[in-house]
């Protein structure tokens, strides 16, 4: 058993399949794409197609984009599953699983199911990270519009408007920077923004990952990875932004105000509205049942696989259920990992 059908869902698919194990992905989500169908208008992948591709078949390129968007990836994902005839089910959502006996019982929306098995590819998308800022709580002083990544799609949305968006990583500069044009924006980080050089890509950012697990797979130092290399990804709308200088960040404020924010020295911004980027958590509610141990929402692991409960696996939440397995191509290995295990399990 599968649960989620985005990229994570559908490599553990294709290699449980060619393993010959007899398995259903179920999905809560009416049609295929995953977090992609999602994401804000202009989002554009930050690797050529080639090298954002899961096992067995190449991303198609797109024509005139050598970053394909978020379209084309969920026309990739759509044809992916048709590809491979993926047994997937929609919309199901999985509410808890559950020992039971030597089986995992996994209830859901739309009915319950047993497996021997459970892979959960559930992603981040659906939980959003807030920090705790005062006045920002539903009863606090702004009283303007607030927003997280998941819900901003076009500047024209925007246009005109005072807008404040926080957060350095890359949902907030590349936020930042399609607003830059139409808004006026106040971008405040943590810290100061760390952009990575101009002529990194996803790419190398897939290598630093696989070179840093490697490292401390053999008991070398940690060399950071790709933290390492900076935070944000220099797409061409992040780059031409910041070259014009409307990208400047500001530090993070103390406090929301009515109509705007605060900082310590006193100084205030006015906002019509206000953009959390401020990262997401593994979307791991429906895995509470289970009482795993785990820190920062993390599950303990061993390579995909929980420690605390062998028949479970997690695929594509970050770098902890395998290097770079939160992207596109780095969602292959770690899958035909769990899949491995699971069909020694079934011998
Ligand atoms: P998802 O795509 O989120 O799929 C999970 C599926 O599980 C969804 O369909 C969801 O509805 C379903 N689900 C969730 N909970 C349940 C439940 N309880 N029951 C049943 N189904 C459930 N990666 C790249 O390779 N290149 C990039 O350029 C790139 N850019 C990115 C830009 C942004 C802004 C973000 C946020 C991510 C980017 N990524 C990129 C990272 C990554 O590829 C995506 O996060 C990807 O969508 C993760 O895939 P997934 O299958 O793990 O999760």
């Amino acid at each position: 058993m599968v649960i989620g059908g985005g990229q994570s869902g559908l490599s553990a698919g294709y290699h449980l399949r060619r393993l010959g194990v007899d398995f259903v992905i179920l999905d809560a989500q009416s049609t295929p794409g995953g977090a992609w169908q999602h994401t804000w208008d202009s989002l554009h992948l930050f690797s050529p197609a080639a090298f954002s591709s899961l096992p067995g078949w190449l991303m198609p390129a797109q024509q005139g984009e050598e970053y394909p968007d978020a379209a084309h990836v969920v026309s990739y994902l759509r044809g992916y599953e048709k590809r491979y005839d993926l047994p997937i089910q929609r919309p199901v959502r999985v509410t808890g699983v559950h020992r039971d006996g030597e089986l995992l019982r996994v209830e859901s929306d739309s009915g319950t199911w047993h497996a021997r098995a459970v892979i959960s590819a559930t992603g981040t998308w659906w939980r959003p990270f807030l920090p705790a800022v005062p006045g920002r709580g539903d009863f606090g002083d702004f009283g303007g519009e607030q927003l997280q990544t998941v819900e901003y799609r076009r500047p024209q949305d925007f246009a005109g408007r005072r807008v404040i968006v926080v957060g350095g990583g890359n949902s907030g500069a590349q936020i930042a920077a399609d607003l830059a044009h139409d808004t006026e924006l106040t971008w405040v980080t943590q810290r100061p923004p760390r952009f990575l050089a101009d002529d990194i890509d996803g790419r190398a950012l897939f290598d630093a990952a696989t070179a840093r697990r490697r490292a401390l797979d053999e008991g070398r130092t940690d060399n950071g990875g790709v933290a390492s290399l900076g935070d944000i990804v220099a797409v061409p709308p992040v780059r031409a932004a910041r070259d014009h200088g409307l990208l400047k960040a500001t530090p993070l404020f103390t406090r929301l105000i009515p109509g705007g924010a605060e900082w310590a020295d006193g100084t205030r911004a006015e906002a019509d509205a206000i953009i959390w980027c401020t990262g997401f958590r593994p979307a791991l509610s429906h895995l509470s049942p289970l009482g795993l141990r785990g820190t920062r929402g993390h599950i303990a692991t061993m390579g995909t696989r929980a420690v605390d409960e062998p028949r479970l696996h997690l695929l594509g939440y970050g770098d902890w259920t395998g290097p770079a397995s939160a992207t596109l191509i780095g969602a292959g290995r770690p899958a035909r990992e769990a899949a491995r295990q699971i069909a020694d399990q079934m011998r």
